[in-house]
């Protein structure tokens, strides 16, 4: 009698989300997993001063209800889902790269927690200086990569404690710690990043820009260019940046297959909708949805 293949079956992962973020406690979280058909998800802490983030972000958020200090998301969070579900969940943690002891502490939470994805790294510095660039070094001797955010400053309409958010620098500071630490793995994110999809100025003007895209972007050129760096499709600006030109954007995704993350930010089940619209082959998709992250953070 022929065996059963026993082969292990793999679905969906998603290579960045936070616990408690827009309301999605525990409970919830779990039920929209399984209502995405997402396996697993990669739990990113997303902790600095209160005042370095957008107090839009805090009613929504257990920091808030905890009255801890760091915001909006703690890495403590990221550890109380991942004990009650271990395994639907992979830990990541960044600490705050100002602290001198800041590898001390990534260090620990491998240790102690298992940690194995950096991130989310969402500061208000430039994201290239000496220590920052020796905790990467880490980072890359430890297999852990990176997610980054970068945003540029924008005008938000909001005043209190200040004009605008702001994250990482420009572009430039990516393509430098690329070029320092080539044992790292970067994951990039966010505005700050997808704006440059396209080689337009838009990213001066506007956090989500739109329109055709203009072949030669950095995003493109930086990851021909740097074997390091990934990319997670998260959030409003990835997806925003994929609808801009849907033509471009299949090839873009054809091209970089092996370094991009099927990963949301938020709960919605929009950028599946649009992956699957776009008529990939297979086993595209299903390096974007799982074996891609699966080389990146192996199963234990
Ligand atoms: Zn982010």
């Amino acid at each position: 009698m022929a065996k059963a293949k026993t082969e292990k079956k793999h679905s969906i992962i998603d290579a960045h989300n936070h616990p408690d973020w827009h309301g999605h406690g525990f409970d919830k979280f779990i039920r929209n997993m399984d209502d995405c058909g997402i396996a697993k998800t990669w739990l990113l802490s997303f902790e600095g001063p209160v005042d370095e983030s957008n107090p839009i972000n805090f009613p929504v958020h257990a920091s808030k209800t905890l009255g801890t200090l760091t915001a909006p998301t703690s890495f403590a969070r990221c550890v109380a889902f991942k004990e009650r579900a271990p395994e639907r969940f992979v830990l990541g943690y960044c600490p705050d790269l100002r602290r001198p002891d800041a590898i001390d502490y990534l260090d620990a939470a491998i240790q102690v927690y298992g940690v194995k994805v950096c991130g989310e790294l969402k500061l208000r510095m430039i994201y290239d200086n000496p220590d920052a660039l020796r905790f990467y070094r880490f980072c890359g001797e430890k297999n852990l990569p990176v997610t980054m955010h970068f945003q540029y400053p924008m005008e938000l309409g909001v005043k209190y404690p200040r004009p605008d958010y702001w994250y990482g620098g420009d572009l430039e500071v990516l393509e430098r710690i690329l070029q320092k630490c080539p044992g790292t793995i970067f994951i990039g994110h966010a505005q700050g990043f997808w704006a440059h999809l396209s080689q337009d100025h838009q990213f001066k003007t506007t956090n989500y820009p739109t329109g055709k895209v203009t072949p030669g972007g950095l995003v493109p050129e930086y990851l021909r260019k740097y074997p390091n760096l990934h990319a997670d499709l998260s959030a409003g600006s990835a997806i925003t940046a994929l609808k801009r030109d849907p033509e471009f954007t299949k090839d873009f995704l054809l091209e970089f297959q092996n370094r991009l993350l099927y990963a949301r930010d938020c709960f919605t089940n929009s950028l599946q909708e649009f992956l699957n619209s776009l008529a990939l082959p297979v086993e595209v998709l299903n390096k974007i949805y799982f074996q891609n992250a699966l080389r990146l953070v192996p199963e234990d």
